[in-house]
């Protein structure tokens, strides 16, 4: 999937803080905020509030001559930069929600992503790395490291691509759908049927709605059968029974939370198939 190169991105729904570093001690898990508040990540992996419930220490700095995403103005920005192709994806993403939800008697309101490096201070707690990118409902934002999108290929051993972070970016979007809707939940029981699988799985359905209407948008050229295969290649990367049999070698459906490989490429197929988001009931 190609930026069309005259589009004209909107980078202020990025909030760029890559490269300031928090010195020193780095995680001092335990102290500082004991708050339990939900967030909803792409995958299923660390304890999120163990994550939480830590914060950064030592000094902030912040390297002057790092590029920000202030720099991306055109989609022929996106075509050439990994950050100014996510800012492409982040507002196209938005103006397609904006204009669906407005057809339906719904206001969609910006949501902007934060860019960040390692550790940052998300309205949710600490939002780290390990986490994989996440959606927090407290402030209305999603987060993202872009080193995910490498472990998306070595750590997950999906085939990555540009169109899998789209995907990726989609599926977060997905969930400021949900909290703008009112079905957000907190509900944390596992399973197959559990409503978080039934959360995730939506959230890969409306990823696949968007990706149905993304050239309607005016930012991109119509996905190909490539990059649809790429989308479905990162679905199946972060299945709950694709994680399991990497990390401890045996499927426990009990402990799923994000739902099946199979599973997320049927409901991101379906969103994409219908290109209508009130069909996403899994
Ligand atoms: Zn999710």
């Amino acid at each position: 999937m190609s930026f069309n190169d005259n589009a004209k991105l909107d980078p202020s729904q990025v909030e760029d803080v890559r490269g300031r570093r928090v010195g020193g001690g780095g995680l001092a898990v335990g102290g500082g905020l004991t708050l339990v508040i939900l967030v909803v990540s792409l995958l299923l992996g660390v304890d999120p509030t163990a994550i939480l419930n830590s914060v950064p220490t030592g000094t902030t700095t912040t390297d002057p001559n790092a590029q920000t995403v202030a720099d991306c103005k055109t989609g022929a920005d996106a075509n050439k930069r990994e950050d100014c192709r996510i800012v492409g994806y982040v507002d196209a993403i938005q103006q397609y929600w904006t204009d669906e939800l407005a057809k339906h008697g719904s206001q969609y309101t910006l949501a902007p992503t934060v860019l960040y490096t390692d550790v940052t201070q998300a309205g949710c707690g600490t939002a780290s790395a390990e986490m994989g990118p996440f959606y927090c409902p407290v402030d209305g934002k999603v987060y993202l490291d872009l080193a995910f999108f490498t472990e998306l290929q070595t750590r997950f051993g999906a085939q990555g691509g540009p169109f899998a972070e789209a995907y990726v970016v989609a599926h977060e979007y997905g969930h400021h759908v949900q909290d703008i809707l009112g079905i957000l939940s907190n509900d944390q029981r596992t399973g197959p049927q559990s409503i978080s699988v039934k959360q995730e799985l939506q959230a890969d359905c409306f990823s696949g709605v968007w990706t149905k209407h993304a050239a309607e948008t005016g930012y991109l050229q119509a996905p190909t059968d490539a990059d649809i295969a790429s989308a479905l290649d990162a679905a199946a990367a972060v299945g709950d029974d694709r994680i399991q049999k990497e990390t401890s070698g045996k499927v426990a459906p009990e402990a799923w939370t994000h739902g099946s490989a199979a599973q997320r490429q049927q409901w991101f197929t379906t969103g994409y198939s219908t290109g209508d988001y009130t069909r996403c009931t899994p």
